[in-house]
């Protein structure tokens, strides 16, 4: 199912992900599944509940989740996924990645090696289905 995604949001992205160099920066990707499509309509740029350098520890703090779970409420709108960054370090899911990850979700991962935009090295996106298997590739369309 390929994950659409609106040039102006994955900007959002970026900018979060390049300013918290070289902390690794997560947040969430909320949408409506439309037929094939996963559908980004909002994104939340999170707070890491580990504000450390490190490229493979993530977590959403709890605050934000509530935040994020009344924001789906209010527009019915649903969390499809999840972003975060790989500082100086490639787009491929880690292994803390894939036995935090849950299969419903999409999963963004931006490779950035710097404090600007230009230092975006890579976005790749992954399903997880379970902890044995790879992950799965997922497309992402780019949306004007
Ligand atoms: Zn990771």
């Amino acid at each position: 199912m390929p994950l659409i995604i609106l040039k102006q949001d994955l900007e959002i992205i970026k900018k979060h992900i390049a300013e918290i160099f070289p902390y690794e920066a997560c947040g969430a990707l909320l949408g409506i599944i439309d037929g094939n499509d996963k559908k980004i309509t909002k994104v939340f740029p999170a707070n890491n509940k580990y504000r450390k350098i490190a490229w493979d520890a993530f977590e959403i703090e709890p605050k934000d989740m509530l935040e994020i779970d009344k924001l789906s409420r209010k527009n019915n709108i649903e969390v499809l996924g999840f972003y975060h960054s790989h500082p100086n370090h490639p787009a491929i899911p880690s292994n803390t990645d894939i036995n935090a990850s849950w299969p419903y979700y999409s999963y963004m991962i931006v490779s950035v090696k710097g404090n600007n935009l230009e230092d975006i090295a890579d976005i790749k996106n992954y399903l997880m289905p379970d902890k044995i298997n790879k992950p799965l590739s997922e497309e992402i369309i780019i949306a004007e």
